[in-house]
């Protein structure tokens, strides 16, 4: 098998597996109990939190633990605006957020809120001129993510929270694909609230991270015991957090190492394709872009008839649109980008990461140009370029 499609998830770490395993085992006492036994658990907790301070540049009790992107990406949008109730207000948001952002946000609609979506160029970079129109004084919140999951375009973010800072308007972005590819410190970035996920890292699924800068004031999503400090209630998932930790430890400490090797490798893929297959287009912007993200659309064809083809050749991609069995919508992100129906149907998304290789690669680019080829002579619309 070649895996692909790191954006999607990665695989377990062996180093965080072993970091885990004695939390599933031997050490299960609940982190809220007193004696000592218990008190182990609740110590690898307190170090996990410590390594995702360092890791955001953030304090450690700025960190909340959450079940993943989605709770955090939940925590932060829903949380504000519950906190200002009965008093409502707009959110803002982009139109190319992954669908935790996007369906929260439209999710408080039903509560009186107003939402807010800004555009995007045809990079996927959303519009800041835009931004200063919509922000008003009825403003609470602009939520917008640090890096894109389907074209992996980088967001001005830094931009976005100088409109922001001092109309009191807090910023909150969705880092799950940035974090663990991207240095990010949240002091010099200045948002208030930022999500991250372990199993985009190396790390286990079901477990993320939930920035929330001191002094924030939002209302939790979970009601129940008082853990992390009454932010988020229920016993927290201890083998996941010190996962989430130890992968966030080794993305630290390897990050330069894996974007030089990964770039290369993309590199080495995106040229080989654009090379080989006459007219693609390469989606996403062309250089404020993930290193490990690969989005083209390969006109005349469809997605999912490449996927296919793919598939039974062991490679894993995408196709890059969030379409959901048998929904054969095209992705609402380079539908945003002003890409035709047409041609984003014809888009595949080839995600990288730590564990590909070069003969990898260089298999992918054996196989690939031949389904195309084999793909375009059955397709109506190819004429034989
Ligand atoms: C994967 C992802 C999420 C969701 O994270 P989960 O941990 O799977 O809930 C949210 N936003 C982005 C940009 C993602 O890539």
């Amino acid at each position: 098998m070649i895996y692909l499609d790191y954006n999607a998830t990665t695989p377990l770490d062996k180093e965080v597996l072993e970091a885990m395993l004695p939390y599933l085992e031997d050490v299960y006492g609940n982190p809220s109990s007193t004696y000592a036994f218990a008190r182990k658990s609740r110590k690898a907790i307190d170090e996990a939190r410590q390594k995702a301070a360092s890791f955001l540049g953030a304090e450690p009790d700025e960190i909340i633990f959450t079940s993943g992107g989605t709770e955090s990406d939940n925590t932060a949008i829903k949380g504000v605006s519950f906190a200002r109730l009965p008093k409502k207000g707009s959110i803002i948001t982009s139109s190319i957020e992954h669908h935790a952002v996007l369906n929260s946000v439209k999710s408080l609609e039903k509560f009186g809120f107003e939402c807010k979506y800004l555009n995007v160029d045809e990079f996927g970079l959303i519009d800041l001129g835009r931004l200063k129109d919509y922000l008003g004084p009825d403003t609470i919140l602009v939520s917008v993510m640090y890096a894109n999951n389907e074209v992996g375009t980088i967001e001005p973010v830094k931009d976005i929270v100088r409109l922001c800072r001092d109309k009191g308007i807090y910023v909150h972005t969705d880092a799950a694909q940035a974090a663990g590819k991207i240095k990010i410190d949240v002091k010099e970035l200045d948002v208030d609230f930022l999500s991250l996920s372990a199993h985009k890292l190396y790390g286990p699924k079901g477990v993320g991270v939930l920035y929330a800068k001191r002094g924030v004031k939002f209302e939790p999503l979970l009601h129940g015991g008082r853990h992390e400090k009454n932010r988020r209630a229920s016993t927290e998932n201890v083998a996941g957090i010190v996962g989430l930790g130890k992968a966030l430890e080794i993305a630290r400490s390897r990050m330069d190492d894996e974007e030089r090797n990964i770039r290369i490798l993309r590199d080495k893929l995106q040229n080989g394709i654009l090379e080989r297959i006459p007219e693609v287009k390469l989606n996403g912007h062309p250089d404020k872009r993930l290193y490990n993200t690969l989005n083209v659309c390969i006109k005349y064809i469809e997605g999912e008839g490449m996927l296919t083809h793919l598939d039974f050749e062991g490679v894993c991609a995408s196709s890059g649109s969030a379409c959901t069995s048998g929904s054969l919508e095209p992705s609402h992100v380079l539908l945003a980008m002003g890409i035709p129906h047409e041609l984003a149907h014809g888009s595949l998304r080839f995600s990288l990461g730590k564990y590909n290789t070069e003969s990898e690669i260089d298999r992918v680019l054996e196989i690939f140009p031949p389904i195309v080829e084999k793909l375009r002579s059955m397709s109506p619309f190819w004429n034989g370029k």
